[in-house]
């Protein structure tokens, strides 16, 4: 077969990932299957938001080559092993936590009925899960040192996205990637509509077989070349904005690197809080509909604290949508320019890996492209509107009055159909395994949904239930009180206090023994700075 020229157009941490992970998926041993450039604009920033991963990242490392510490390192990297979703229950202070691990599942697992059935005295995760407690202990995932604590606890990272980007380029380039620094100002075309080439400002004719457009926001080449249209999801996920901030940890320490993000509702949306080795990045995420962009930086100041006020901030903007076709005759989209979800539960990085997994699958090794589009623009379209249930599903069950947002999130046109006929279900009984394996539900129409599906496909998209599965959906749902005077009305007020799993209690008694403060593990094994001392 003939080596394929491959252009990426883009150096985000987008354009990277697909430089290194295709690069390490198909061109092992002597025959080069792809000879990969990537052309970057020197005079357009990266976003330089992106900075809380979920575990998928582990896999993607490992398929690149990349060694855990090294990243770590290079990246500015801390762990996560959750997110703590505080306040968005009700309008009283409150949190629950989303982790990654949770003990006792598989075959006759019915921990979520049986904590339906019981008062609610203990949140629901912490009856399955040790990673909660271990999270509000500050705690490690690692032992200091090789050995394994023997807790399973799964974790994912926080980073530095500049560095993150950064370090895939020299990890790519030294791997016999090309690099151009220059800006992409046209596109020739082939006769046939596929692209034939890009120009670039210094005058540059730059020709591929594929073209991937990692151009961010911009997507030069899938939206604004080849006009593939923009499916507007915003009516379920109503935020659009965010202003960011940094705490570096020299102005202002804590005195901890909590190792789970936070995301804390506040007026008009929510704020995340990352913490990484040499500070915090924040940004409230908010609805310019309900918010003005003064005052929503008023109010992440004052979220903050005192310390906040000098600090500088940034206003980004976004559009929660997906590219009708993310694979359009020969270039695909990937990251920003292929659509975007609000960050609630970190998935921007994970479309892009997958994207570039599904890609190296479905490489196309002859010249027949059009079944091979079909198929990724079906994978990504469902991964997508999987993406966008979960996130809608946080919105939607919450019981918060206290700001038009809050009232508006709630009200029955901001949920989608399909997570509602999903809802109406997990009524009758808890969600399963079985419930993602096909995705008829009572109630759901056959014909296309107004959610949406790829471009001239009338089959709607499915929830496979790949990234957020049964587990997750019962996590969230738990958290955020699903069912509850309902369960009252069913199983009486006498109701037994919820069973915690022997196997949680006693990683949470062994953990303070195995397990050193997340800082601590930072400062011996990856040289983050002791800041408690400076
Ligand atoms: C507010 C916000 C918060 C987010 N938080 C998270 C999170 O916590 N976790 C997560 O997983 N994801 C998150 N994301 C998503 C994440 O930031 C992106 O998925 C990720 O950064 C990838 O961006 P990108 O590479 O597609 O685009 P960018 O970083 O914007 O890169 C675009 C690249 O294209 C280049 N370019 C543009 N035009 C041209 C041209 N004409 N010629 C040549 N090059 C060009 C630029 O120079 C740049 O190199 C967040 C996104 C937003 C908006």
């Amino acid at each position: 077969m003939r080596t394929k020229r491959v252009l990426i157009v883009g150096g985000g941490s987008s354009g990277w990932t697909a430089a290194a992970y295709l690069n390490a998926a198909l061109n092992i041993g002597d025959h080069k299957v792809a000879d990969i450039s990537l052309v970057e604009s020197p005079d357009v920033p990266r976003i330089g938001v992106g900075e809380a991963t979920i575990p998928n990242i582990n896999q993607v490392l490992s398929v690149i080559g990349i060694d855990e510490m090294d990243f770590m390192k290079a990246v500015d990297g801390t762990f996560k092993q959750s997110i703590r979703f505080v306040n968005w229950l009700d309008d009283k202070p409150g949190f629950y936590h989303h982790p990654f691990c949770r003990y006792g599942s598989g075959p006759g697992d019915d921990a979520g009925r049986r904590w339906l059935m019981s008062d609610r005295s203990a949140p629901f995760m912490e009856t399955i899960s040790p990673q909660p407690a271990i999270c509000e202990m500050g705690l490690s995932p690692k032992m200091l040192g090789k050995e394994d604590s023997g807790l399973s606890l799964v974790y994912a990272f926080h980073m530095d996205a500049l560095k993150f980007a950064d370090y895939l380029r020299d990890f790519s380039t030294a791997r016999g990637i090309t690099h151009y620094l220059d800006h992409v100002v046209g596109a020739e075309m082939h006769e046939n509509g596929h692209i034939a080439a890009v120009e670039t400002a210094s005058g540059k004719r730059l020709e591929a077989d594929l073209f991937i457009d990692c151009t961010g926001f911009a997507a030069h080449l899938i939206g604004k070349k080849l006009g593939v249209g923009f499916a507007d999801c915003s009516q379920w996920l109503l935020c659009d904005r965010a202003v960011t901030m940094n705490v570096p940890y020299d102005h202002h320490y804590p005195g901890y690197v909590r190792p789970y993000t936070m995301a804390t509702a506040l007026s008009a949306g929510w704020v995340w809080d990352i913490p990484l080795q040499t500070r915090r990045a924040l940004g409230y995420v908010y609805s310019s509909a309900h918010l003005g962009d003064d005052a929503a930086e008023q109010e992440l100041r004052a979220f903050e604290g005192d310390h906040a006020e000098a600090l500088p901030s940034r206003m980004v903007q976004f559009k929660v949508g997906r590219r009708e076709q993310q694979w359009a005759a020969n270039c695909i989209a990937i990251g920003l320019s292929a659509g975007f979800i609000e960050p609630l539960e970190s998935t921007g990085l994970y479309l892009s890996q997958v994207a570039s997994d599904v890609l190296a699958e479905h490489f196309p090794h002859a010249d027949d492209m059009a079944p091979l589009a079909f198929r990724f623009n079906r994978i990504m379209a469902n991964r997508f509107h999987e993406i966008l249930d979960f996130i809608n599903m946080h919105y939607c069950l919450t019981r918060r009055t206290d700001t038009e947002f809050w009232r508006e999130v709630g009200r029955p046109e901001r949920i989608n159909d399909r997570l509602r006929a999903k809802l109406d279900y997990w009524r009758i009984k808890p969600p399963s395994a079985y419930d993602f394996e096909d995705q008829l539900f009572p109630g759901q129409p056959d014909i296309q949904m107004s959610s949406g599906g790829p471009s001239g496909d009338n089959r709607y998209p499915v929830d496979t239930g790949r990234l957020w599965n049964h587990h997750s959906y019962e996590n969230i749902l738990y958290g955020m009180d699903f069912l509850r005077d309902e369960c009252r009305a069913w199983y009486g007020e006498n109701r037994p206090r919820p069973a915690t799993l022997k196997q949680v209690l006693n990683a949470v008694d062994s953990a303070p023994g195995k397990l050193p403060p997340h800082d601590l593990w930072l400062q011996r094994m990856v040289g983050m700075a002791d800041y408690s001392k400076l």
